[in-house]
Formats: C-alpha cells, sequence, structure tokens
C-alpha cells in the first residue's frame, strides 16, 4: 500500500519516506511537523523537511493552515495528482473547537466558484464545529 502509493507518484522508495508515510497513514486526522517528529525513533531533521516537501510537491500531502497559524500536514485523496502546482481535492477541512485537531473531510462536489478577472487554481473550505468525539 504505501509503496504502491510511493511508486504513483514516482517517488523513490526509501524506508524513510515509508516511515514517514506510516505516520501520516496511522492518523485520521491532519498532522503537525511535531507529530511525526515524536512518531519517528531516529531522524535528521533536514531530511524530515525535504521528504515533507517532495511529498507536498508529488501531491501525497497537503499543508492545511487554518485560523492561527495552525499549521497540519494530511494525506492528499488519491485523485491529487498536483500537475498544474494545485492540489485537487474535493473536501473540506473541518476544526473542532473543543479538541482543535483538523479533519479532512470528503465531500461529494465543492460548490463551483468563478470570480470576474480572477484565475482560481485552488478553492478550500474550512468548516468549525465538534467532532463525532466531542460533540
Ligand atoms: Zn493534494
Ligand atoms: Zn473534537
Ligand atoms: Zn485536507
Amino acid at each position: 500500500m504505501i509503496e504502491q502509493l510511493l511508486k504513483d507518484k514516482r517517488l523513490r522508495l526509501t524506508s524513510f519516506r515509508k516511515e514517514v508515510l506510516q505516520v501520516f497513514m496511522d492518523n485520521d486526522k491532519a498532522i503537525a511537523v511535531s507529530d511525526i517528529e515524536d512518531a519517528l525513533n531516529d531522524f535528521d531533521r533536514i531530511t524530515l523537511y525535504r521528504t515533507i516537501k517532495s511529498f507536498i510537491e508529488k501531491g501525497l500531502i497537503h499543508e492545511i493552515v487554518m485560523p492561527g497559524d495552525v499549521k497540519k500536514l494530511a494525506l492528499c485523496p488519491t485523485e491529487c495528482h498536483h500537475e498544474a502546482g494545485a492540489h485537487e481535492h474535493s473536501h473540506v477541512h473541518f476544526q473542532c473547537k473543543k479538541c482543535k485537531e483538523i479533519f479532512c473531510v470528503d465531500v461529494p462536489a465543492l460548490p463551483k466558484i468563478s470570480l470576474p478577472n480572477y484565475q482560481i487554481d485552488e478553492i478550500e473550505i474550512q468548516a468549525h464545529g465538534f467532532c463525532a468525539g466531542c460533540r
């Protein structure tokens, strides 16, 4: 599964990449860089940052920036190819007001929005409320 993902995104298989990707697979919520660091036993910080950067560039993961400068990372849906420099997602970023966790929630179709005089590459929808565990 993990090896196939890396292959599909034309990323060379390294045990470190597999390890980092596994951390994302183990979480159903968006995670911070510090969460990845906590999950890895032994790592080089520069290599970790490079790995994250290449994952983002290849459309394997994406960065989520929420109000308050909260930055998290999450796996991309498989249809995200990130070819035109933009991630293709049909999901909403939901942040729970209580536990503050952020989840990527799939929606069948995002509303089509067009802005005169502006070219839209990506649309991100953020939602806030309470997750199943905090409701
Ligand atoms: Zn993506
Ligand atoms: Zn919650
Ligand atoms: Zn997402």
